[in-house]
């Protein structure tokens, strides 16, 4: 075990700590880790396996912070800093405030003027990217998706438009097959999709595949369905409807209102000569505009 580190008084560290293997952990969190006055915790059990694992002195220190009592939780963790105690805060796994409770203590002991020091460490979204292979100037990572068809689909389409990004998810498994089927639905079949399950354990596997066959994929093998995972959807390319014009578009958006996107489209064209095909992907962007 390394060395106590310098711990501040009255100082909560956000602590990363592993997301599967046991070792992905810093010297520095562990440092932390055992030297704190009090770890707040997301399950004590799973802290104390992670302190155990790493022959950290445990129990006595350990204080739930879950998603139901962050607020009680927070009010006890700001007096213990206002009585010169250091705090660490821990989550289950990974990062804690990415999607994981946390963030509401951070701000609350920094409205109250406490120092907040990060200790960073793993965190799926970003290992996840870092062994996808693809490549974009930008991400934008969403977290989880709405757990209702209708509402993942909306959410989806309001992300649509981010053609130059790599959108980034977590997803559970038992609604992994119903949400990719959305997203073949509202982003169409040709984006490629990333699937980074069971980071950093046994049965680790990171597949790409165009949407539409990402189904079939994951029916396959049923072990595909199974343990956890990041969804990364490859950027896309943005239509070209820079040559629609807005007469056209006016007129398209009119039709829509009133008829399927199909005929709007085909009688656009009629109307205004420009292109049926542009006219179409223009009304299907719309749409999922609405
Ligand atoms: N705070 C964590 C972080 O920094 O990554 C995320 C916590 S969130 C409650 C848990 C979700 O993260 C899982 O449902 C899964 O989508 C993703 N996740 C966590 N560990 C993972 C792993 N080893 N492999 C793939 N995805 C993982």
């Amino acid at each position: 075990m390394p060395a106590a580190a310098g711990i501040a008084k009255g100082t909560l560290y956000v602590v990363g700590t592993p997301i599967g293997n046991l070792r992905d952990i810093t010297l520095r969190a562990l440092e932390v880790l055992s030297a704190v006055d009090c770890i707040a915790a997301e399950h004590v059990q799973h802290a104390q396996k992670l302190l155990a694992g790493h022959t950290l002195p445990a129990t006595s220190r350990i204080l739930p912070l879950h998603q139901h009592n962050e607020g009680n939780a927070a009010e006890k963790i700001i007096g213990l800093l206002r009585s010169g105690k250091s705090v660490a805060l821990i989550s289950d796994a990974g990062t804690p405030a990415i999607s994981d409770p946390g963030a509401l203590l951070v701000q609350q002991v920094l409205a109250q003027h406490f120092p907040v020091v990060p200790v960073p460490g793993a965190s799926a979204a970003l290992c996840a990217l870092s062994a996808s292979g693809l490549i974009a100037p930008h991400f934008f990572f969403y977290g989880f998706l709405p757990a209702k068809s209708g509402e993942r689909q909306r959410k989806l389409a309001g992300l649509k438009t981010l053609y130059a990004c790599i959108l980034v998810f977590y997803e559970a498994p038992h609604r992994i097959l119903e949400s990719v089927a959305d997203m073949v639905a509202v982003l169409g079949a040709t984006r490629e999709i990333t699937f980074a399950r069971e980071l950093t354990k046994l049965f680790e596997t990171i597949h790409t595949c165009a949407l539409g066959e990402a189904p079939d994929w994951l029916q396959a093998d049923e072990n595909r369905q199974r343990g956890e995972f990041v969804l990364l959807l490859a950027p896309a390319e943005e239509p070209d409807q820079e040559d629609i014009s807005p007469q056209a578009v006016h007129t398209l958006s009119v039709l829509q209102r009133e008829l399927p996107l199909k005929q709007a489209a085909q009688l656009t064209a009629e109307i205004t000569g420009e292109s049926r095909k542009k006219l179409y992907a223009r009304a299907l962007e719309q749409k999922t505009e609405i």
